[in-house]
């Protein structure tokens, strides 16, 4: 087993709470609203992964399954203007934005195939200057839940999910990466899904992914981020800014 890396969020509350960054090898639920932030901060990660490891980065490239086309490249370049800044460095946008490899997910079915994609890839990178170091599914559940509505669907549902689940993780493990998936939840009870603080994929999500995040939104560029059930940490919140320049103290 290969030592297990910490991402810096850019945040340093958030990196607390996580006891030193996201971990690699572990699977990292984000669930949250709608414009909660889950995306921004897992554009924000994928551009912080290429960074070296003295800078809270894992010196590494990253792949992204990106189910809703909300993947911008814009938001990346302003990411790492904020990174330039931040380190007084000259930072390349086009060179983050090169080592960041993003899929479309068509359907669900689609969203599982690249996964084996991704491993292909992620094999062609593993004895570069940059290997695969962090996996986005954003959003791990939206598929799953147009295509999975009515009754006697849902077990199908969770059987495909869980699949899916297994094989990031599997990802994860062989390649020393983070994984990374988002959650939508609702704010209204959901005549189907049921109980709006509990998100979709719900008790399965629960036990598969190590590493839990609720994101809402608070005051201004605020955001709440709250650990829930961790296996290995303290529950805890933190509060995080989304700002132009990323995500910030
Ligand atoms: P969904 O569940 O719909 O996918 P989400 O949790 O992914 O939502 P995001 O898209 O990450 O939500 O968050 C959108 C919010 O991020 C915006 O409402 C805005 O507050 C903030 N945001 C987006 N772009 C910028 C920017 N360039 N500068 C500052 N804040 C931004
Ligand atoms: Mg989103």
């Amino acid at each position: 087993r290969m030592e297990v890396g910490k991402l810096r969020t850019g945040c340093e509350e958030f990196d607390e709470l996580m006891g030193g960054g996201i971990e690699t090898q572990s699977i990292t639920e984000m669930y949250g609203e709608f414009g909660s932030g889950k995306t921004q901060i897992a554009h924000q990660l994928a551009v912080n992964t290429q960074l070296p490891r003295d800078m809270g980065g894992l010196d590494g490239s990253v792949i992204i399954i990106d189910t809703e086309n909300t993947f911008r490249p814009e938001r990346i370049e302003q990411m790492v203007a904020g990174l330039s800044q931040k380190f007084e460095q000259d930072f390349d946008p086009a060179e983050f934005l090169k080592n960041i490899h993003v899929a479309r997910a068509y359907n669900s079915n689609h969203q599982i195939l690249l996964v084996d994609a991704a491993m292909e890839m992620a094999n062609n990178l593993k004895n570069t200057d940059k290997p695969v170091r962090l996996v986005i599914v954003d959003s791990l559940t939206a598929h799953f839940r147009a295509e999975y509505v009515g009754r006697g669907t849902l077990a199908d549902r969770q059987q495909k999910l869980n699949k899916h689940l297994h094989d990031l993780q599997r990802f994860g493990d062989l390649n020393n990466a983070s994984v990374i998936v988002t959650n939508q939840v609702m704010s209204k009870p959901d005549a189907f899904f049921g109980d709006p603080t509990r998100p979709i994929g719900g008790h399965i999500l629960g036990h598969t992914a190590t590493f839990r995040l609720y994101i809402r939104k608070s005051k201004g560029d605020k955001r709440i981020v709250k650990l829930v059930d961790s296996p290995c940490l303290p529950d805890g919140e933190a509060v995080a800014c989304i700002t132009t320049d990323g995500l910030c103290d």
